[in-house]
């Protein structure tokens, strides 16, 4: 490339903007560049990034077909730069020096003659020109909204901003269809998910895999990032999911508040939770969908239902044959750090709730069989009759108590925390967690069924498996 020296001209050095994408772009290129962060990445890095980019390009471009062995970044560039000098209908007659000719115009920094006498919209240095469609992905959203005025050919962008969109597709998860961004405002986290996915993707591109679609939800990629991370989540993350492609553009995105983005990533971190996270994954387990997939689902869609998927394999726990006391235990320890680091729980709050819990297991202890429980479970629905059933136990617990019991079957405070309707008390959560309490002393009190029930325990998904099996340490609590 013959380009005048970037750095002189103020443009050899990334930094990261409000733009969420361009900052995913900037960190996909500063792992290209070598291990720093954008800011760290040196000119001299960054040129070199640059022109392994624009080798990738050209060669793509040069082999005119996607679904060749080495089409990988031929077929990503129709979603990221539609009708650019790298895929261009006309390329299938042009020559080799001709398309080449046109990828390094493409890739090379205007000469400032042509720049336009404003700054770049992203981070207020000086402009190298407008882009379009083309160059960036455009998004119909208001955070991610391109500003193009009226009148204008596009986006004015400095050439670093430029060149991170063009790095884009390296640091992001590509299905074919729609890509799959993740997205923090904590840089040491979108550093390390980053790297990851520019290693995977360099990886799929170096082993000619590019027809293949990548499987797997979109979810589980967020999933996955945070359980590998080593260092504690300062923001939420979101999952930007995004396309960019003539047929279509889009852009979905979900997010995951930085408390459960902590607490999944303490899952992996701390050695007496990675137990019961296994158990939660089983418990999300179907027939039809790997119990990682349904977990990563329930965590961007639904997280409160998250403990009640769990009460179904704590059931199981206690009533199939091979019971595993140790596993309901980890199940259940896992789901009250839930209550307290997500659901943000009070401790004082949570104890009133294992209070009434030990009382209530108290009472279920005399029960023979599996379907008694699952009737307690059962009643959680209604919340009428659960306030019922307590009531009338209540009045016979007065009456005739219980050999070592104190106070109430239910505190004041008890029946509050379960059925208060006021906005901040979220009632539905405490039943969901008194259930929890309930099974657990259940297990500690060494109940069985007389009859246990046949059912066979099923070995994880394999997928499940490996998205589990990765080398860890320890954090401390
Ligand atoms: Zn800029």
């Amino acid at each position: 490339m013959t380009a005048p020296v970037r750095g002189d001209l103020g443009q050899g050095r990334l930094v990261l903007t409000a733009h969420p994408l361009q900052r995913v772009g900037a960190f996909a290129l500063a792992a290209l560049a070598g291990d720093g962060s954008p800011e760290e990445t040196t000119e001299a890095e960054f040129e070199a990034a640059l022109s392994q980019m624009a080798r990738d390009a050209l060669r793509a471009a040069l082999g005119r077909d996607s679904k060749a062995p080495g089409g990988f970044w031929l077929k990503v560039s129709y979603s990221f730069f539609p009708n650019t000098a790298m895929n261009h209908p006309s390329n299938g007659k042009r020559t080799d020096a001709a398309i080449a000719e046109r990828v390094e115009q493409w890739r090379t920094l205007p000469p400032p003659s042509g720049w336009p006498p404003t700054v770049c919209s992203l981070c207020s240095r000086q402009a190298v020109g407008y882009y379009g469609k083309s160059d960036v992905p455009l998004a119909e959203s208001q955070s991610y909204r391109n500003t193009t005025p009226r009148g204008h050919d596009g986006m004015a962008l400095c050439w670093p901003c430029l060149c991170s969109f063009y790095a884009l597709p390296y640091g992001v998860r590509l299905t074919g269809g729609p890509s799959i961004a993740l997205h923090s405002w904590d840089d040491d986290f979108l550093q390390h998910a980053v790297a990851e996915q520019v290693d995977h993707n360099r990886m799929l591109a170096a082993t000619g895999d590019g027809s293949k679609r990548q499987t797997g939800a979109q979810e589980v990629v967020a999933l996955v990032a945070l359980r590998t991370h080593r260092r504690p989540m300062g923001a939420a993350v979101d999952l930007v999911v995004f396309n960019n492609n003539n047929r279509g553009q889009e852009l979905e995105t979900h997010a995951l508040e930085q408390p459960l983005a902590e607490w999944l990533r303490r899952t992996q971190r701390l050695g007496d939770r990675r137990a019961g996270f296994v158990e939660l994954v089983r418990a999300h387990a179907s027939t039809s969908t790997p119990g990682l997939v349904a977990l990563a689902r329930n965590v961007f869609r639904s997280p409160g239902r998250i403990v009640a998927v769990g009460h179904g394999r704590l059931l199981g726990c206690l009533t199939r044959t091979g019971r595993d006391r140790s596993r309901a235990e980890a199940l259940a320890v896992l789901l009250n750090s839930f209550a307290t680091e997500v659901m943000l729980m009070t401790e004082k709050d949570l104890a009133e709730i294992a209070r009434t819990a030990r009382n209530v297991a108290a009472l279920l202890n005399t029960a023979t069989t599996g379907g008694q429980l699952r009737s307690f479970r059962t009643l959680l629905r209604d919340p009428s009759k659960l306030r019922g059933w307590l009531t009338s136990q209540g009045v016979q617990w007065t009456v005739k108590p219980p050999a070592g019991a104190e106070g109430p079957l239910v505190t004041e405070r008890g029946f509050e925390l379960l059925f208060s309707p006021v906005s901040q008390n979220p009632a539905w959560f405490h039943r969901d967690m008194l259930l929890v309490g309930v099974l657990q002393e259940l297990n500690s009190l060494g109940w069985k069924p007389e009859q246990p029930e046949e059912e066979g325990e099923e070995d994880l998904d394999p997928r499940d498996l490996e998205a589990l099996t990765f080398d860890t340490e320890d954090e401390q609590q």
